[in-house]
C-alpha cells in the first residue's frame, strides 16, 4: 500500500500515525525537530508536552476530559497508553513524567515496522503524489507550510493569534436578572431580535468591575509572542486602562437595549452571543482577556446574572496557527477544497494536549479507513470524541470561530422524564454528567465495533 504522510510528530501527528499502523497502513511522520525548532520546543522527541506536565482530569464519569481519555483508551491510543504507564501522583489529575511519557511514545512509533520517521520539514503544500497526508504541525506550525496553507484557504480562514472570549454554559446564567434582546431588536438571518443574553450593570456595579479588571493579576507574553493586539478585538483591561469609559462605549454599550424587569437602559451591559447549535453554550461578546484563569471567574461572577455562571472556557490570547475548520473541513477533517489534505491536532481549533491528541486519533482512524476503501464514520455526538469534532467541523459559529476544549456543554443533553417534581428534578439534574458519561461510552462501543 502507498504510505499516508503525517506531518508534525506532536501530540495529534504521533496519535495518527500510531492509529493507521496500527490499521495496517505504512506512514511516513516529517518532523521537523531537531533540523529545525520550535519557539517551545526543546527536545527532539515526538509528543513533547511544551509546558504543563498536566492530561487534566481523570475522572470520567464527571468530567469531559477525563471522559476523553477513557474514550481514548478504548480506541487504542498511543498518547494514553503512555501516559498512563508515566503517570505521576497528582490526585484526580492525570500528570505524567515528560521526558519518560515522550521518550516512550518516540520509542513505540520507532520500534514499529511500518512507521518511517523523516526528520525534515514540510516546507510548502505536499507534493502531488502524496495522495493522503494528514497535517498536525500544531500552534507553532512553521512559517512556510502556514503561508502555503494561507494561500490555499485565504487570510480569513487562517489565523496566528487566538482571542479568546470566554465561554458560558447557559443554564448557569441567571435569567431573572439577564434577558433576551439583540442592540435596537435587530433581526439577523436566522434570528428573531433576542439573539443576545444580556447582562445589566448599573454605575457602581460597572464602576466596581473596571477597578477589578484594572486590579486582577494578569499572564503575560511569552517574549516569542509579542503584543498581538488588533484595535478590533483588544484584551478588555486594555481597553479598561483608557479610560473608565471605554468599555461602556465598546463591547459593554447599552445602546438599543432596554433592561425588561428594572424598566430602562442599562448603565452598561456584558452581552453574550449563542456559541454551539445546541444552543448549551454562549460567549462573553469582546471580552478576549490575558486576565488569569482564576481571576477571570472572580471578577465576571461580579456581572449581574453571571454571579453563578460556570465557564466552559475561560479567555486567552495566545499565539496559534489554526484554520476556520468548521468552513474549511468536511467531517472526515478533509480540506474541502483539497480532499487529499486532512487536518489534525490544534491547528484544527480544538485546544490542549488530549483535545489535540484526540483529533489525531480520529484523522488516522479516517485515513486509514480511506485507504482501505471502507466508510468513514465520525463517532456518534453522544461521545467526546464525537462532540469534540462535531463542533469543529460543524456545531461552531464559523463567524467568530476560536479554539475550544471539550466540555459537557458540547453534547447533545438527556431531557428528563415528564411529571417529575421539583425534587426530583434537582437530583436527576445533579446525575447529569454521570449520565451524559454513560450514555458516551455505551455509544462508543457500538461505534468502535463497527468501525
Ligand atoms: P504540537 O504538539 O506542537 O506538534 C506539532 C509538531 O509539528 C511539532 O513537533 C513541530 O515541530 C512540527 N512541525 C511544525 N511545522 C512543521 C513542518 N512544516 N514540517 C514538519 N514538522 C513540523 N496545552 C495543554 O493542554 N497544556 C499546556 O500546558 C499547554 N501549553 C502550551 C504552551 C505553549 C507555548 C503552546 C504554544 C501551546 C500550549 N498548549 C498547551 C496547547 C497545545 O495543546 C499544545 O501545543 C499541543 O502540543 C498541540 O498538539 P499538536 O500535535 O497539535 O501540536
Amino acid at each position: 500500500k502507498n504510505p499516508v504522510h503525517v506531518i508534525g510528530a506532536g501530540l495529534a501527528g504521533s496519535e495518527s500515525a500510531w492509529q493507521l499502523a496500527s490499521a495496517g497502513i505504512p506512514v511516513i511522520l516529517h518532523e521537523m525537530r531537531p533540523v529545525r525548532g520550535t519557539d517551545a520546543h526543546q527536545t527532539d522527541k515526538c509528543a513533547e508536552l511544551v509546558c504543563s506536565n498536566s492530561f487534566r482530569s481523570d475522572d470520567a464519569e464527571n468530567n469531559a476530559v477525563g471522559l476523553l481519555h477513557e474514550e481514548m483508551r478504548r480506541a487504542g491510543s498511543l498518547i494514553l497508553s503512555c501516559a498512563d504507564r508515566h503517570k505521576l501522583p497528582a490526585g484526580g489529575a492525570l500528570a505524567v513524567d515528560r521526558d519518560g511519557f515522550a521518550a516512550a511514545v518516540t520509542e513505540r512509533l520507532a520500534a514499529h515496522p511500518l512507521v518511517t520517521l523523516a526528520r525534515e520539514e514540510v516546507t510548502g503544500l505536499p507534493p502531488a503524489d502524496w495522495d493522503n497526508v494528514i497535517i498536525a504541525t500544531g500552534p507553532l506550525t512553521s512559517p512556510s507550510l502556514a503561508e502555503a496553507i494561507l494561500k490555499l484557504t485565504g487570510e480569513q480562514a487562517l489565523s496566528f493569534f487566538d482571542a479568546i472570549a470566554p465561554i458560558v454554559h447557559k443554564d448557569s446564567i441567571d435569567l431573572e436578572k439577564a434577558w433576551f434582546q439583540s442592540r435596537y431588536d435587530k433581526v439577523g438571518p436566522e434570528g428573531d431580535g433576542a439573539d443576545y443574553i444580556n447582562c445589566p450593570l448599573d454605575k457602581p456595579q460597572y464602576l466596581a468591575f473596571i477597578e477589578a479588571i484594572l486590579a486582577g493579576e494578569k499572564t503575560e507574553f511569552k517574549e516569542w509572542e509579542g503584543t498581538p493586539y488588533f484595535e478590533g478585538c483588544l484584551p478588555i483591561e486594555i481597553m479598561a486602562a483608557r479610560g473608565p469609559n471605554t468599555l461602556r462605549f465598546g463591547p459593554m454599550k447599552p445602546i438599543g437595549l432596554f433592561d425588561p424587569k428594572e424598566q430602562r437602559r442599562p448603565y452598561a451591559v456584558v452581552q453574550l452571543r449563542q456559541d454551539n447549535a445546541l444552543g448549551t453554550l454562549y460567549n462573553m461578546v469582546g471580552f478576549q482577556t490575558k486576565l488569569k484563569y482564576a481571576e477571570q471567574v472572580r471578577i465576571f461572577r461580579m456581572i449581574p446574572g453571571l454571579e453563578h455562571a460556570e465557564f466552559a472556557r475561560l479567555g486567552g490570547l495566545h499565539r496559534n496557527t489554526f484554520i476556520n475548520s468548521p468552513r474549511l473541513l468536511d467531517t472526515s477533517l478533509r480540506l474541502k477544497a483539497e480532499p487529499r489534505l486532512r487536518f489534525a491536532g490544534q491547528v484544527t481549533g480544538v485546544e490542549g494536549y488530549v483535545e489535540s491528541a484526540a483529533i489525531g486519533l480520529l484523522a488516522g482512524r479516517f485515513a486509514a479507513a480511506e485507504r482501505l476503501g471502507r466508510a468513514v464514520t465520525p463517532p456518534p455526538p453522544t461521545t467526546a470524541l464525537g462532540a469534540l469534532i462535531g463542533h469543529i467541523t460543524g456545531s461552531a459559529d464559523a463567524k467568530h470561530f476560536q479554539p475550544m476544549n471539550v466540555n459537557f456543554g458540547l453534547f447533545p443533553e438527556i431531557d428528563p422524564p415528564e411529571g417529575l417534581t421539583k425534587a426530583l428534578l434537582r437530583e436527576w439534574k445533579a446525575g447529569r454528567k454521570p449520565r451524559l458519561s454513560a450514555r458516551a461510552l455505551g455509544d462508543l462501543a457500538g461505534w468502535l465495533e463497527s468501525a
